[in-house]
């Protein structure tokens, strides 16, 4: 298995090293390394949850223009480094489960390897490395930052909150600051809780600074 892990790096490396939404290679690497710290202390396949934690964003639908296209390539990847019909199951399994799809929506994620890759990604859309990555996302998307005549909608179906072209501020309240409540593991709770903080400070500086209060 460490030898599948060490290709899929290898390959992931070299698809998403310049990818400038944040979601590039210091991301995945960064989602491997938090999901195994949250594995020490809640358990766990590690093998799983790091061949997960890495192809995790390989496939994305942002990249390939499709959530079928984006299928095919992680299957692709894992096929070539060599990974077994049972992991490709698992693996595959997670990461179609992993992505946030919308305030409204719900997704089951039923196995703890699920619940803590998810958790570490999400953990990556939260705090100082949060805010920065959202903004480069809207920079990337030719987006306002922000636009106080444009309200926050919270997303009821994956089609609307996929096709929703509003300005960055409004990405905090309509995912970003429902994150907290809802990681999976007690661990990342811990965690979030200490970058939502920060993102409020950060939200209120922004609307005093904005309104020439500060
Ligand atoms: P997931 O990782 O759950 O699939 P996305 O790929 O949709 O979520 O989003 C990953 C990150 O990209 C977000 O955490 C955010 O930083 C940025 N992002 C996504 N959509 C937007 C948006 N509409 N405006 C600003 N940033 C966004």
């Amino acid at each position: 298995m460490q030898d599948v892990i060490r290709k899929v790096e290898e390959k992931v490396k070299a698809i998403l090293s310049g990818e400038p939404t944040g979601h590039d290679w210091y991301h995945i690497n960064h989602v491997r390394l938090m999901a195994l710290r949250i594995a020490e202390k809640e358990g766990g396949d590690k093998e799983i949850i790091e061949l997960a934690a890495l192809a995790h964003e390989v496939g994305d639908r942002k990249l390939h223009g499709s959530e079928e296209e984006g299928k095919a390539v992680t299957k692709q990847v894992l096929k070539e480094a060599g990974a077994s019909e049972e992991v490709m199951e698992k693996v595959i399994d997670i990461i179609n489960r992993i992505s946030f799809k919308g305030a409204e929506v719900k997704v089951e994620n039923p196995t703890l390897e699920g619940r803590i890759v998810q958790d570490a990604d999400r953990l990556y859309a939260l705090g100082a490395i949060g805010i920065a990555r959202t903004f480069a996302y809207g920079g990337a998307k030719g987006r306002l930052m922000y636009d106080p005549n444009v309200p926050s909608e919270l997303h009821t179906s994956k089609d609307a909150y996929y096709k929703s072209a509003s300005p960055t501020l409004n990405h905090f309240y309509e995912k970003l600051l429902l994150l907290k409540d809802r990681m999976n593991t007690d661990t990342a709770k811990e965690i979030a809780a200490g970058r939502h903080a920060f993102m409020e400070e950060f939200l209120k500086r922004f609307y005093a600074e904005w309104e020439i209060k500060d």
